[in-house]
């Protein structure tokens, strides 16, 4: 008999979760520490979602609903994105989170050997799942300012490049893209006549630059994802869509339907309720925190101001690699990220401040003492 392992496929063998893995196991490790490390907001789903949720469990709505999603979700998002983007965005896609999103659109437009760049420091599933789906992951450096720069990301697009994948505000800098940076983007994309993935997951947490175009405003080949798991902190309710071009949105239509069937039904329903709840004062609750934490830390990091999102990634200090510095501050009850894991580079680390201002002041303490 062949011994287990033997089976697993190169597919699955390819993706290397390691460094992530790594963070966990020195988190198991760790009593009660201070937590700056998760990616998902401190607050709860709102009230009215939760009370919506459990009345659609309860009046019965709980069986596969369409594979695109419920229509009055579906045609609320259509109006309400349409406004914003100024044309009609077409069909809407309910996926499950924008990991979902992300997991259709590549398997829908990545063929083995298909290149996609993307800027560097990145959400790290962006990697895995071109791995999954037999591309190649084209990461370009964005240091020290973590903007777009337009002049290095055209030198990495070569014949094989079909998707430029934007993140605004980013995940780990908390970096927002200007308007200026948005259109060179989209020139960029037109020019080459490539895919735009923008993953606009954090808009709603955008400090200084609110208003800022999403590039499906000026380039119609652009596949446009957002989700309900951060601007209504429903991580675990597994909501997200996408629009874009019908062929693409069809096709991840047709992927849905062999392998998330459909999202959750009842929470569906709930998350039609959540987008009539303001959300404003948590945004404002971050930007404090946002504000809070950059000021503090700048004394003694070398930081670039992140302008969305909740997320700060200073320089180590010291010359100290990121992995040498996150295990310093582990050893004093402090969880970071490095950033070797959403970077070629480790030498930065994440923050989240997404926790209260009395765990966010401790920590700030404790990372200045070991700077
Ligand atoms: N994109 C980015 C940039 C993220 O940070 C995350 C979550 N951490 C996701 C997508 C996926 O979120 P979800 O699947 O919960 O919608």
């Amino acid at each position: 008999m062949k011994p287990v392992a033997q089976i697993i496929s190169k597919r699955a063998l390819a993706v290397d979760a390691s460094g992530i893995r790594k963070v966990f196991d020195l988190a198991a490790r760790m009593k009660d520490p201070i937590n700056l490390s998760i990616g998902l907001p401190d607050f709860d789903v709102p009230d009215i979602a939760k009370r919506a949720a459990a009345d659609a469990i309860m009046s019965g709505q709980n069986r596969y609903t369409q594979t695109q999603g419920i229509a009055p979700l579906r045609e609320r998002l259509r109006k309400d994105l349409s406004a914003e983007i100024g044309r009609d965005v077409g069909e809407v896609l309910i996926t499950s989170g924008v990991s979902g999103g992300l997991f259709l659109a590549i398997l829908s437009v990545i063929d083995p050997g298909d290149e996609a760049i993307f800027l560097d420091p990145y959400f790290v599933m962006y990697k895995h799942l071109l791995t999954l789906a037999g591309g190649k992951s084209v990461p370009v450096d964005s240091y020290p300012d973590f903007r777009f720069h337009a002049d290095r990301v055209e030198k990495a697009i070569t014949p094989k490049t079909k998707l430029l994948m934007l993140n605004s505000p980013s995940n780990p800098t908390g970096v927002t893209m200007t308007e200026a940076e948005v259109r060179s983007a989209v020139e960029l994309a037109k020019k080459h006549d490539l895919l735009l993935l923008s993953d606009e997951i954090y808009e709603p947490f955008m400090y200084d630059r609110a208003g800022c175009p999403s590039p499906a405003k000026l380039y119609e080949k652009t596949l446009l994802l957002r989700g309900f798991s951060k601007s209504h902190a429903m991580t675990g309710w597994r909501l997200g869509y996408a629009v874009g071009p019908d062929e693409v949105i069809g096709q991840m239509t047709k992927l849905q339907q062999y392998t998330f069937v459909c999202a959750p039904s009842p929470l569906q329903h709930a998350a039609l309720k959540a987008l009539d709840t303001s959300m404003d004062d948590h945004v404002a609750a971050y930007r404090k925190k946002r504000d809070y934490v950059h000021n503090r830390l700048s004394a003694k990091f070398e930081i670039t101001k992140p302008e969305g999102a909740f997320y700060i990634f200073p320089k180590a200090p010291r010359g100290m690699t990121a992995t040498e510095f996150c295990t310093k501050a582990i050893e004093n009850n402090v969880l970071i990220i490095p950033g070797s894991v959403f970077s070629e580079r480790d030498t930065h680390f994440r923050i989240s401040y997404a926790t209260t201002d009395e765990k966010l002041a401790q920590g700030c303490d404790v990372l200045l003492s070991l700077a």
